[in-house]
């Protein structure tokens, strides 16, 4: 790959040349290189420095833009003294031109979130975020990118909400901000079309959505975006407008090679290329990363997983068995969406990869419930999704769902299989996450233990030193004909 790259680079620069000094009739070639949902993935800095390098070496015009969700998915930058500071940092470094805010941004709260905006030496956008002065956070809906031969490339930003109308993140977080829908607002800047050249949607909406914008939205020259953590191997056109997005991770990125010529896109490009497989790294950025990473209180082992813990089933148990290690619960749930790792591998558990699995920060609330609110808890969760969304400890349950998937009842049952008892009230854990995101019957409405769910792992596994979930599975649901 590289060494093709370096073929179309040197017939670039043969025909094309660098010097481009006025629009006029002159040929631009404008490369957008595009991120989304870095989730924090510093590692993989030193390489992603380098290849943008390589193309700032060899093309004149070279953007760089994140498509939202810079933040959580690392211990060493989430449990940064300065949340997040590390991520900033490092993009500041790349040299981003642009970003858009995503849902994860909102993590570390709304007084880090300014201080990273602060901190970031590129402006974040985004059309349908707005809020008093009181609070402060008000990004512009666009920025107009001026090249030194006069092109100019325009960017509007949205980000995604949920059924609730908030972005997916704590809403506690949330708090006094308000969000419009993403599309309805970036369609109010049709017009900026006639000020720019090139005109990009850089969006945090998800790749469906996505999609429905392009077709809503035919102004745009392509639309990077970001949320769905979709890979775009193979990106076309909807209603005319690219639609790109690189994964997660910063594994991949999104090269967007755009020829104009008299100031008119001639033709437009997109193409996912790798990061982990880019041969150089940037050795200043290597020793930065190594620094981070250098965290004595993170990398301390408190205990040993005897076999791969793996899947929701076996993680979301481990989890809230960490929850009911708490004197004052009885059982406890996690939704899947909150367990963040697909398995925490057989050997050594460091505190480390208990924030990765867990890294939220949320608080554990106990609830006093009776089986019908427990019930109702466990339905609602399914209906989400039609799928299971609650994992267990203290307790089972199957939902018998319909033959249109949605879940009608619950089945409960204690941990050795026999009945609950129809009067029992439990003492029940919930994170605070989903006291506040989920809608189901409950007459107490909680009080907070004051630790947080990562933290009652954290003890959990270090009390136990030695933890087994091979096969565990607590919850299930069963298909009915009707
Ligand atoms: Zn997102």
């Amino acid at each position: 790959m590289n060494k093709i790259f370096f073929l179309v680079t040197a017939l670039f620069i043969l025909t094309a040349g660098k010097a481009q000094t006025n629009i006029g009739t002159d040929t631009t070639t404008v490369i957008i290189l595009s991120a989304n949902d870095m989730h924090a993935k510093i590692d993989n800095f030193p390489k992603f420095k380098a290849l943008v390098d390589n193309y700032r070496q060899h093309y004149e015009n070279v953007l760089v833009v994140s498509a939202g969700d810079m933040f959580t998915g690392n211990p060493i930058v989430d449990q940064y003294p300065d949340k997040g500071f590390p991520m900033i940092e490092l993009m500041n470094r790349v040299g981003f031109t642009i970003g858009t805010i995503g849902n994860h941004e909102f993590d570390y709260g709304q007084e880090t979130l300014k201080r990273r905006i602060a901190q970031a030496q590129f402006p974040l956008i985004s059309a349908n975020i707005a809020s008093p002065d009181s609070i402060g956070i008000n990004p512009d809906a666009y920025r107009i990118v001026s090249l030194n031969n006069g092109i100019k490339i325009g960017f509007v930003g949205a980000i995604q909400l949920n059924s609730e109308g908030l972005p997916d993140s704590h809403p506690s977080k949330l708090g006094g901000i308000q969000f419009t829908d993403g599309i309805t607002r970036i369609k109010e800047y049709r017009s900026l079309r006639d000020s720019c050249n090139i005109f990009v949607g850089l969006t945090h909406l998800g790749f469906e959505d996505d999609v429905e914008l392009a077709n809503q939205f035919g102004e745009f020259d392509v639309i990077l975006g970001g949320h769905s953590h979709t890979l775009v191997t193979n990106p076309v056109e909807y209603n005319s407008v690219l639609v790109m997005q690189a994964g997660s991770s910063l594994k991949n990125l999104g090269l967007i090679t755009i020829k104009l010529v008299g100031g008119k896109v001639v033709s437009k490009k997109a193409e996912l290329i790798s990061v982990l497989d880019y041969p150089e790294v940037d050795s200043t950025l290597l020793s930065i990363v190594d620094r981070f990473n250098d965290n004595k209180e993170l990398n301390k082992v408190i205990g040993t997983a005897q076999n791969d813990i793996t899947g929701n089933d076996e993680l979301g148990s481990l989890m809230t068995d960490g929850m009911c290690s708490l004197d004052e619960i009885e059982i406890a749930f996690q939704n899947v969406g909150g367990i963040r790792v697909d398995i925490l591998p057989k050997g050594n558990i460091t505190i480390k990869d208990v924030y990765k699995l867990d890294p939220f920060g949320n608080e554990i609330i106990l609830l006093k419930m009776n089986v019908s609110e427990i019930k109702s808890l466990i339905l609602n969760a399914f209906n989400r999704e039609k799928a299971i969304d609650l994992v267990a400890s203290g307790i089972a349950y199957t939902v018998i769902a319909n033959s249109k998937g949605i879940g009608t009842e619950v089945k409960l049952f204690m941990p050795d299989g026999s009945d609950v008892d129809a009067s029992k009230v439990f003492a029940t854990g919930l994170s605070s996450y989903i006291v506040s995101s989920y809608d189901f019957k409950h007459e107490d409405p909680g009080q907070s233990l004051y630790t947080t769910t990562a933290q009652a792992l954290i003890n959990f596994i270090s009390a136990k030193k030695e933890v087994n979930y091979t096969g565990i599975k607590r919850v299930s649901v069963s298909q009915k004909a009707d």
